[in-house]
């Protein structure tokens, strides 16, 4: 059930807790009607869709974002520039999600064709860009590009109703993720710092109970620190060399929810090689044949 949280404006919970292949949505009900990420709640959303939804704004390309977007066939998409091609394009999304380890990830492809219902690319008709604002009758947003999930992930600010819409930078106690191999850990990082300019009244997150009312400072320093402690642990195994594959069955993202046989493997293995650049560009670490090992 949607949930007036501003004047025009609801909050829709996603089901399962708002938790993955769902997410909590935003509803615009002003200037022809506007949906933010359609992944909530189908019956919910076909509701709306009956109502009228001229716009769906997708704040990046992952499934459990997108989930529900058949829902809309006569509404205009928007999307950040940097994520519109993995929307349009299936072997782009795949790209972007896999790189050059597509081959290894099973039958990753048919899997996530079955979580948005068989069907894969979206026709995105407006790019956006970051600070851009766009305007639905009374209300007012405005396009925060925040890259590091993905390449175009982005917020919204809401100025009038002091609120942000922060997506998934949904400041869970897990912390950010950057499993794709287009996601960047220092681009995330950048990310959370750039969000620290808004004093939200409220912030919506695309995921888990998805309501956080006031400050964001100190959700945003805990969020930021899970990644310090992420990199922690990896230099501490790297005391002595070892290769990524070496460093991936040590679990240091996942824990004790590591484990080589489950897809967590697969996101283990992408974002410790996320800090494994982010380490080499800074020169802390280095490679000897296929061995990593610390430089300070
Ligand atoms: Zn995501």
């Amino acid at each position: 059930m949607r949930e007036a949280i501003a004047d025009k404006l609801y909050f829709i919970p996603g089901r399962r807790g708002g938790r993955f292949p769902h997410c909590n949505s935003l509803f615009i009900a002003d200037g022809g009607g506007a949906i933010v990420d359609p992944a909530s709640d189908a019956k919910e959303l076909q509701t709306l869709a009956a109502e009228g939804v001229g716009v769906v704004i997708l704040s990046h390309y992952h499934t459990d974002h997108v989930r529900d977007l058949k829902l809309f066939p006569g509404a205009a998409i928007y999307a950040h520039r940097a994520d519109a091609p993995a929307l349009r394009d299936l072997d782009e999304m795949i790209r972007c999600v896999w790189g050059d380890q597509a081959e290894n990830s099973g039958n990753w492809r048919g899997r996530k064709l079955r979580e948005v219902g068989g069907e894969w690319g979206w026709p995105v008709a407006r790019e956006l860009t970051d600070g851009e604002e766009l305007t639905f009758g009374s209300v007012r947003c405005q396009v925060v590009h925040t890259p590091g999930h993905t390449p175009g992930h982005f917020c919204l600010w809401f100025p009038d109703a002091q609120i942000l819409f922060a997506a998934d930078f949904d400041l869970s106690e897990f912390g950010p993720w950057y499993g794709n191999t287009a996601s960047s850990v220092d681009e995330t990082l950048a990310s959370i710092e750039k969000l620290r300019r808004f004093q939200p009244r409220l912030t919506v997150t695309g995921h888990e109970s998805g309501i956080i009312r006031g400050d964001l400072s100190a959700r945003l320093d805990a969020f930021a620190r899970v990644v310090h402690e992420r990199e922690a642990r990896i230099l501490e195994c790297l005391k002595e060399p070892l290769t990524h594959e070496e460093l991936v069955r040590k679990g240091t993202i996942y824990g004790p929810y590591y484990s080589p046989d489950n897809t967590n493997h697969w996101m283990e293995w992408r974002m410790v090689w996320q800090h494994l650049r982010s380490l080499e560009k800074r020169g802390v670490i280095g490679q000897e044949a296929d061995k990593y090992h610390r430089l300070i």
